[in-house]
């Protein structure tokens, strides 16, 4: 007798519904917080790994605590499609943040095992350990670590309770001495997809379930302060004022107007500090920070060129000085034509119309691209797309698409196809690359 068909409904609700259990593993009884190593977070490991078994994949850990299912292909030892996502979170978080992209992978698979179903490629499901980085203010820690590129400057870290990173690797039974221990060969990957709950509300405006990612921004964030001259807010006459503060607000205006120019460019001013700020002084000296995002980096670096002259300009005509500092510096990663082409495929074949766009948000994939082509799926996000939140949520249904979407982008034909020549895929020598 035939195996049932496939439901994507069903497996929708399934996902949603280990989400919900995977969230009841939490450091704090009140929210969903899970950080790198805490029992919560092993707990959530054992439970990820006990499902990826269920699935018919043998099931390793890593150094960091990443969990790796791998389901084999037709022939042994061939290249692996790897998939995955986070299973941390940020403090006081959204439980499908990170999981949907361990969870919808697993339930393809899952379904392949169930028809007894093999592919010309392996399928690999990483959950990574650790991408927020809440517990030791790390970054993208366990994709960086996969790739076998881990600093050792981080052993000495200590989180909020005064706990080494090295002393938490060892309570976990982890040997530090094991990360960079066994670098992956980017020629054993045949690229890198990555599904995401899109975090932001430009699907649900358009009322679409799944979109094709096709970049990350990259983004740049500057502590910006301005110098003016404090005084009594009722003796010094307005025209002889050089206030701080003032200057600020139109410099913030200034952000918003260059950003609101051109159409995925993004800006924005999240914090503003009047020093000394007191309601009957005219403020002398503020600090703040300008964030700006594209998914092209001229773009991007077009609008802080002209931001800055704009500051500059602003200063001068209000009598102030102004200096700026870089504290931060990501390039836009692209994801690969040709997985895009494959999502987008996969995402008509299960009858969703196709929509293209970049994220703002940094994930794994930036760091996986640094190995082999990457691609995302997007998930549309429900309750006005907020995310790292605890209103974060998607729909059943929109789960269900994910997983027929991502069965049919690994069942394609193309997938197998060789390996592009990736001008972004460095040789094997990438491993040696500086941080
Ligand atoms: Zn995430």
């Amino acid at each position: 007798m035939n195996a049932p068909a496939f439901d994507a409904s069903t497996a929708g609700r399934e996902v949603v519904a280990r989400a919900e259990a995977l969230a009841r593993h939490s450091d704090s009884p009140d929210h969903y917080t899970r950080t790198w190593l805490t029992p919560a977070h092993r707990a959530a490991a054992l439970q990820i790994a006990g499902w990826m078994g269920e699935a018919g994949m043998s099931v390793r850990t890593d150094g960091v605590g990443n969990v790796i299912g791998r389901y084999e292909a037709t022939a042994a030892g061939a290249t692996a499609l790897v998939t995955g996502s986070h299973f941390d979170s940020v403090r006081n978080g959204g439980k499908y943040d990170g999981i949907l992209g361990i969870l919808v992978p697993l339930a393809c698979v899952s379904e392949l095992n169930r028809r007894g179903e093999r592919l010309p490629v392996a399928i690999e499901v990483v959950a990574f350990a650790d991408e927020e980085g809440a517990r030791f203010q790390t970054s993208f820690l366990a994709s960086r670590a996969f790739l076998g590129k881990f600093d050792t400057v981080l052993l000495e870290r200590r989180d909020a309770d005064g706990v080494t990173f090295e002393e938490a690797m060892r309570a976990a039974g982890l040997d530090p001495a094991a990360i960079a221990a066994s670098p992956r060969d980017p020629e054993t990957i045949a690229a890198y997809v990555e599904v995401h709950i899109e975090q932001g509300p430009v699907l649900l405006d358009e009322g679409l379930p799944l979109g094709v990612v096709t970049g990350i921004s990259g983004g740049t964030r500057h502590l910006v302060r301005v110098a003016g001259a404090s005084g009594h807010a009722g003796t010094v006459p307005m025209p002889m004022r050089r206030d701080a503060l003032a200057a600020a607000a139109e410099m913030v205006v200034a952000v918003e107007a260059r950003a609101k120019a051109v159409p995925g460019l993004v800006g924005t001013v999240g914090i503003l500090k009047v020093k000394d700020g007191t309601g009957n002084v005219i403020p002398g000296e503020v600090e703040f920070t300008v964030d700006i995002r594209s998914g092209e980096d001229a773009a991007r670096e077009a609008a802080e060129r002209e931001v800055f002259a704009a500051f500059e300009a602003i200063a001068a005509r209000r009598g102030v000085g102004v200096t700026a500092r870089k504290n931060h510096a990501v390039r836009a990663t692209p994801c690969s034509p040709r997985i895009q082409d494959l999502l987008a495929d996969s995402v008509a074949a299960v009858g969703a119309p196709v929509r293209k766009l970049p994220s703002g948000a940094g994930h794994d994939a930036m760091v996986m691209a640094e190995a082999t082509e990457v691609g995302m799926l997007f998930i549309r996000c429900g309750a006005g797309g907020v995310s790292h939140n605890p209103a974060e949520t998607v729909t059943a249904q929109d789960v269900g698409l994910a997983v027929a979407a991502m069965l049919a982008f690994l069942r394609a034909p193309g997938l197998s196809a060789s390996r592009a020549p990736a001008g972004s895929a460095p040789g094997p020598a990438f491993v040696r690359r500086p941080a």
